[in-house]
């Protein structure tokens, strides 16, 4: 695709930007969907989202996918991300199928492939209260039983989505050493000794506590090949970090376009404040860093599609860097354009800067991601 779309990119983009102002267009349709903003996943309009085929966008057509890149899901994730579309379980499920297609056995990829796109959410679950950053040192356990079964002891945290999942893609530990020993495995929804606790945060109702107390399951629960969940973990991470960075590229969009229109209708002095240069400076600044993302995580997108099968580490890590530290700034020099009306409620600047501030933590913090870019010089 490069940095320009196809006619068919630019046709999508436009139904799904469509749909986004006609369901979600003004702020009574938003909080009506998300009980006011606490719930960024609403079940309903998700059912809609599915009726158009747009969840299957990168999934493959034999699962009933639409078959595109990961260029086409970038451009839905900053699609529904800019139209704040509440629609929250969609990058977790996407990330979480993109593992399933790659290392799944057939049946699974049947169940679960299929699933997503007809609106199952997937949640995937590696935090832990003593793992965040150093995720290889997780100690959630996965012991074989004599029948061949497993058995599952240990705690995740942070989980997104869990709580409206299907079903929960666990890494859990298997073997000996750090990354060495472990393993990913299905774990469906309702299983008996998995329990869920949501996290409160500024965010609303997104994150969870997942306790695994005696859970059994299945030889063939197994997702890929024992002791190597590590190795599997990372042939996603071009998805996570690309999708991440796409969907924050839809927030600073937004979060631009709103302070624009607020700075050309808010008055003092007898003009607009958008006329003052200190801020016309700060509009032609973000302006020029939304250019720079959008063309990073295009091109990323690009190269990726063009090698699925090649790992972009030091491209996937600087694309979700360079969006979520611009998402921030954007929402934060948002707020202080809107003066005291970007703090209010009242306007979704506040929203999207909740939203904005913990991209830089999840998903591989921006230290890490910087850490990875450093190592890819040989430092
Ligand atoms: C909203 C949200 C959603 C999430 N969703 C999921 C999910 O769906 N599934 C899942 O498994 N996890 C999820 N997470 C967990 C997330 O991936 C971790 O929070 C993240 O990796 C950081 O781990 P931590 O919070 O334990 O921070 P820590 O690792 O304790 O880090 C604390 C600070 O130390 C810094 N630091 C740590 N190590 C280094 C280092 N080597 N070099 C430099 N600085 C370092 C960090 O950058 C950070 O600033 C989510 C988290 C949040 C907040």
């Amino acid at each position: 695709m490069g940095t320009r779309l196809t006619p068919e990119q630019t046709d999508f983009v436009a139904a799904v930007r469509d749909f986004a102002k006609r369901e979600c267009g003004t702020r009574d349709q938003r909080d009506a969907l998300t009980g006011s903003g606490r719930e960024p996943h609403s079940a309903e309009l998700y059912a809609r989202l599915a009726d158009f085929g747009w969840l299957g966008v990168c999934l493959p057509e034999e699962y009933g996918g639409a078959g595109g890149g990961l260029a086409d899901a970038c451009l839905f994730l900053e699609e529904t991300s800019y139209g704040m579309v509440p629609a929250g379980g969609f990058v977790t499920t996407v990330i979480t199928a993109k593992a399933y297609e790659r290392f799944g056995t057939e049946r699974q990829k049947a169940e679960v492939l299929a699933g997503a796109v007809r609106g199952a959410v997937l949640a995937i679950a590696m935090s832990e209260p003593a793992a965040g950053s150093d995720v290889g040192a997780l100690s959630c356990r996965a012991r074989r039983g004599p029948d061949g079964d497993w058995l599952i002891d240990g705690q995740k945290t942070w989980i997104s989505n869990a709580h409206v999942a299907d079903s929960i893609l666990l890494v859990a530990r298997t073997g000996g050493a750090k990354h060495a020993g472990l393993t990913m495995f299905h774990v469906p929804a309702g299983t008996p000794g998995v329990e869920i606790r949501g996290i409160e945060t500024m965010g609303g109702r997104e994150v969870n506590d997942v306790f695994f107390s005696g859970v059994r399951l299945p030889a063939d629960a197994v997702v890929g090949e024992v002791d190597n969940g590590w190795r599997q973990l990372m042939a996603g991470l071009n998805y996570e970090r690309l999708f991440l960075a796409a969907t924050m590229l839809g927030l600073t969009r937004r979060a631009f376009d709103d302070a624009v229109a607020y700075v050309r209708e808010r008055e003092q002095f007898g003009r607009p404040v958008g006329s003052f240069q200190a801020l016309r400076h700060r509009i032609a600044d973000l302006a020029t860093e939304i250019e720079c993302t959008r063309l990073l995580v295009r091109e990323v997108a690009a190269d990726c599609d063009a090698e699925p099968d090649r790992l972009f580490p030091r491209e996937a890590s600087m694309a979700k860097l360079k969006a979520t530290e611009t998402a921030k700034r954007a929402a934060l020099e948002g707020m202080q354009m809107m003066g005291g009306y970007g703090y209010a409620t009242e306007y979704d600047m506040e929203r999207h800067l909740r939203a904005a501030v913990v991209s830089t933590v999840y998903g591989g913090t921006s230290e890490i991601q910087r850490d990875v870019i450093g190592k890819s010089y040989g430092f």
